[in-house]
C-alpha cells in the first residue's frame, strides 16, 4: 500500500511542498494529492495589483502539476478529522472524504474581519482573488461616476501600504486615504519612513495617522475619537486571520487558530500532521514567531519537506533555516522599499528605496511565481525508495506508521 500524502492548499506553501515531495520521494511508494479550492495558482503577492486593474498571471494548477505524478483535487476543505485521518471536502458534485497517512496543512489566510462591526458587510479587501476582483469592480464603477471618489485604505501594514500606493498610482482619478493607527510606517527605519511619506505625497495619498477605526458603514467609517470619514469604498487591510478548520478538527492551535508545531513543522498534538505558510505558528531561529509572509511560507515548507522525507526514508532530518530578513514593499510599479530587519525583527537602519527596490521586488515576484509553477524543477532527483511501510490502516499509532526506520 502506498503512503498517502495529502496537501491542503496550493498557494506558495502547498504547491512548493507538494512539488518538492514529489521530487524527493518515490512514486512507487508514495501518492501525493493536493486539494485546492481554486483551479489555478493565485499570486497573492500581487492581488493589490489585480484590484488596481492590472492583469496578473494565474497558471492553471492542472498544468503546474502535469507530469509530476501529483494528483489534484479541486474542492473546498470543510473539515479535518486527525483521529480518523480523513479530510472532508466539498465540490460542485457534493461532499466526500479523503484519507491520508501524512497531512500537510497549508490553507493560508484571509482578511481578519473580527472585532470591528461592519467590516464583513461593508468593507472590501485584497487578500483573496474574488475579493480583489470585487474591489476592482467597485473602483471601476466609482471611476465611471467621475473624479474624486473617496477610497479609504484602513491599516498601514505592508498590505495597506502596497494597496494604497498601487490604487493611487493606477487610478489617479480616485482620492485615496491611508489610515494608520499610529505613526505611518512605524515599523520601518527613519529613512525608509521618510521615503514612504514622500511616495504618499507624490501619489496624492492623504495619510491619517493616530486614527483608529471602530465601525465601518456603507458610506463612512466611525473613528475612536468620535470623528467620521466619508468613504465610497473602504478597503480593510488591518490583518490576516486563518481558517477555523484546524481548531475545529481538534489540532492544537494558538489563540488565533494557527497550528502549533515543533521545530520540524510537525503538529505537537498530531504527529502525522505538518503545517506550513500562514497557517502555522512557527518559531523562527530568533526565538520569535515567524510573520505571515511569502518568505515564511518558503522556509516553513522547506523544513516540513525535510521532516517528511526524513521520516519516510529513515534519514536524518535536516534542520533548515527559519529566518526572516526583511520586507519588500512595492509603492506602485516604479517605486519600492526593501527594509532589512535584525534578529529581534526590528528595522535596521539599512534599506533600499526607489526604482532599484521596485526592480528587486519585481524580480522576487517573478521568482516566486516561477518557483511555484515549476514545483519539481531544480532539485537533485533523489528518488529514495521507501522502506516497506506497515499497514497504517491496521495501525492506530500514527507515530509508528510514519517513523519507520
Ligand atoms: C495583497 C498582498 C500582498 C502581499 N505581499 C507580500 C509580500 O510582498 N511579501 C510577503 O512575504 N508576503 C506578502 N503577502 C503575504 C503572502 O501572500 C502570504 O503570506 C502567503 O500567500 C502565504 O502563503 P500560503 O501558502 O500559506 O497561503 P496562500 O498563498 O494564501 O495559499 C493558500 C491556498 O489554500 C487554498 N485554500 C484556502 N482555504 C481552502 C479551503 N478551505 N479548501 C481548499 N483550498 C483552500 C487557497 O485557495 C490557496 O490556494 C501579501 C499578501 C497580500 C494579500
Amino acid at each position: 500500500m502506498k503512503h498517502r500524502i495529502l496537501v491542503l492548499g496550493a498557494g506558495y506553501a502547498g504547491a512548493h511542498t507538494a512539488g518538492n515531495l514529489a521530487r524527493r520521494l518515490s512514486p512507487a511508494d508514495t501518492e501525493i494529492t493536493v486539494v485546492s479550492a481554486e483551479p489555478d495558482f493565485v499570486q497573492r503577492l500581487r492581488l493589490h495589483q489585480l484590484a488596481a486593474g492590472q492583469e496578473i498571471e494565474a497558471p492553471r494548477l492542472a498544468d503546474v502539476f502535469a507530469g509530476t505524478g501529483i494528483r489534484l483535487r479541486l474542492a473546498r476543505v470543510t473539515a479535518v478529522d486527525p483521529e480518523r485521518q480523513v479530510v472532508a471536502v466539498a465540490d460542485a458534485e457534493g461532499a466526500g472524504e479523503l484519507g491520508y497517512d501524512t497531512l500537510v496543512y497549508a490553507l493560508g489566510s484571509h482578511v481578519d474581519t473580527s472585532g470591528v462591526p461592519g467590516v464583513t458587510e461593508h468593507a472590501f479587501d485584497v487578500t483573496g482573488r474574488s475579493s480583489a476582483l470585487r474591489l476592482r469592480e467597485r473602483l471601476d464603477s466609482l471611476e465611471a461616476r467621475g473624479e474624486g471618489r473617496r477610497v479609504l485604505v484602513v491599516g498601514d501594514g505592508l498590505t495597506g501600504i502596497e494597496t494604497a500606493t498601487e490604487l493611487a498610482e493606477s487610478r489617479p482619478g480616485l482620492s485615496v486615504t491611508l489610515v494608520a493607527r499610529g505613526e505611518l510606517g512605524a515599523r520601518l527605519s527613519g529613512g525608509a519612513r521618510s521615503h514612504l511619506r514622500r511616495a504618499c505625497d507624490r501619489l496624492g495619498i492623504t495619510v491619517l495617522e493616530h486614527t483608529g477605526v471602530e465601525t465601518v458603514e456603507a458610506t463612512r467609517v466611525l473613528c475612536a475619537d468620535g470623528s467620521t470619514l466619508a468613504s465610497d469604498a473602504t478597503v480593510w487591510a488591518a490583518g490576516f486571520a486563518v481558517s477555523p478548520v484546524a481548531a475545529a478538527g481538534g489540532l492544537e492551535v494558538t489563540e488565533d487558530g494557527r497550528i502549533v508545531v515543533d521545530r520540524t513543522m510537525r503538529s505537537v498534538s498530531h504527529p502525522n500532521v505538518y503545517a506550513a505558510g500562514d497557517s502555522v505558528h512557527a518559531i523562527g531561529d530568533n526565538g520569535r514567531p515567524l510573520p505571515m509572509s511569502c518568505a515564511s511560507a518558503g522556509c516553513t515548507s522547506m523544513q516540513a519537506i525535510a521532516a517528511i522525507t526524513g521520516h519516510l526514508t529513515g534519514r536524518k532530518i535536516a534542520r533548515t533555516r527559519l529566518g526572516y530578513v526583511g520586507n519588500h514593499i512595492s509603492l506602485g510599479r516604479r517605486d519600492g522599499l526593501l527594509q532589512m530587519v535584525d534578529d529581534e525583527a526590528r528595522a535596521k537602519p539599512k534599506y533600499v528605496a526607489g526604482r532599484k527596490a521596485a526592480r528587486i521586488k519585481a524580480g522576487i515576484l517573478k521568482g516566486s511565481l516561477w518557483a511555484t509553477s515549476h514545483p519539481t524543477f531544480g532539485l537533485p532527483r533523489r528518488r529514495r525508495r521507501l522502506a516497506a511501510a506497515p499497514d497504517t490502516s491496521a495501525n492506530p499509532s500514527a507515530e509508528k506508521a510514519i517513523a519507520w526506520p
